[in-house]
């Protein structure tokens, strides 16, 4: 007899083969998978989710000479961050061969691949032998689902088939490095730093719009950038200083905010100096691989408390950091207060 993770194998298989949609996890977040190269399939994962359709999707596939087939070409940066990093987080961008749709692109000539490290990912791309369309499985806008629970909350009745894999492991989406420009340009922050990056081919860019200091009328080149994302129900603001001052700062606001629920962001060194509104702690500040574990799973389980603001301390931009707080920034609309300022 076939073990559960087989049967899982073929049961998303035959859901991709016909046209449908499963959810899956990989070692960044949990995805919404849907065929690749069949563009019904793909406009499906946009209902499903309610997202703009402007915004591409990322192919994921189980063997690196996939690529081969799905762009126009690999050149030296990409064979060498391919061989480095894959299976891993990593996201890179090519030119799109014809046999990819516009569909799955967002109306690009570019295509974005993935190959995932997570086994049971690994597993069920081997199976069903096709790219897979996957965006992260979450109400568009949504904190990304890092449990199959969450996936659950979000896309229960929309999609056909969960596939739980326990809790991820990484816990915030892949870096995405574009391969289009003369240099490769990091599109969004991941696991995958700068510094890893610069290691193997030298010299990156990171796009501007990354960090929220964008000029808002220029394009961003990865179209989910423009978008809110991430976010809680209730409107999260950050708190950057020393710690003494932002729980100073925090526990006033709890104060001035009552009756209201106010939700707070806390880690474990700080937990203990929030006097009042409900604290979570969202891992170790010695740690950040912690707090990229913990950070969709805390905003969720504030959208089931029902708290009515949250505020949250604010951490290091240094390295991993950066694609951490980019989430939190986003999550925050970019409301942020920076005590202790000059
Ligand atoms: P998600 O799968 O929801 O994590 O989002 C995928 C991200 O990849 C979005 O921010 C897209 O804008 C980005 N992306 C996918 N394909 C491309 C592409 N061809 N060029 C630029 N960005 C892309
Ligand atoms: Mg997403």
């Amino acid at each position: 007899m076939k073990g559960n993770e087989e049967r899982a194998a073929d049961m998303a298989a035959q859901v991709w083969r016909q046209g449908g949609l499963a959810a899956f996890p990989t070692e960044t977040v949990y995805g919404l998978g849907a065929n690749g190269l069949d563009d019904a399939a793909a406009a499906k994962i946009y209902a499903a989710k309610g997202r703009p359709s402007d915004n591409p999707l990322i192919l994921h596939i189980a063997r690196k000479e996939q690529v081969l087939s799905l762009v126009k070409e690999v050149n030296e940066a990409g064979h060498l961050l391919m061989d480095a990093f894959w299976p891993g987080p990593l996201t890179l961008i090519f030119p799109k061969a014809d046999c990819v749709p516009y569909g799955t692109t967002g109306g690009l000539d570019t295509v974005a691949i993935r190959m995932p490290s997570h086994p049971q990912a690994r597993k069920l791309l081997e199976r069903v032998n096709l790219p897979i369309a996957a965006p992260s499985a979450n109400i568009s806008g949504r904190p990304s689902p890092t449990t199959a629970k969450h996936v659950w909350e979000d896309m229960d009745g929309r999609i056909d088939l969960i596939i739980d894999g326990g809790a991820v492991g990484i816990g915030v989406e892949s870096t995405i490095v574009d391969l289009t420009e003369s240099i490769p340009v990091i599109l969004r922050p991941g696991y995958i730093t700068k510094e890893m990056l610069e290691k193997v081919v030298g010299e990156v860019a990171i796009d501007p719009a990354i960090m929220g200091t964008m000029d808002q009328k220029l394009h961003p080149k990865a179209p989910g950038m423009k978008y809110r994302h991430y976010a809680p129900k209730a409107p999260l603001t950050l708190v950057e200083g020393d710690e003494v001052s932002v729980a100073a700062f925090i526990n006033q606001k709890v104060k001035d905010a009552a009756p209201k629920t106010v939700g707070i962001i806390a880690v474990e060194e700080t937990k203990n100096r929030y006097e009042g509104g409900i604290v979570k702690s969202i891992g170790s500040r010695a740690d950040m691989e912690s707090i990229a574990h913990n950070l969709y799973d805390v905003l969720r389980a504030f959208d089931n408390e029902n708290v009515d603001l949250i505020y949250s301390e604010s951490f290091s931009e240094h390295e991993f950091g950066q694609a951490v707080m980019n989430r939190l920034k986003k999550a925050a609309g970019q409301q942020m207060i920076h005590l202790n300022a000059e």
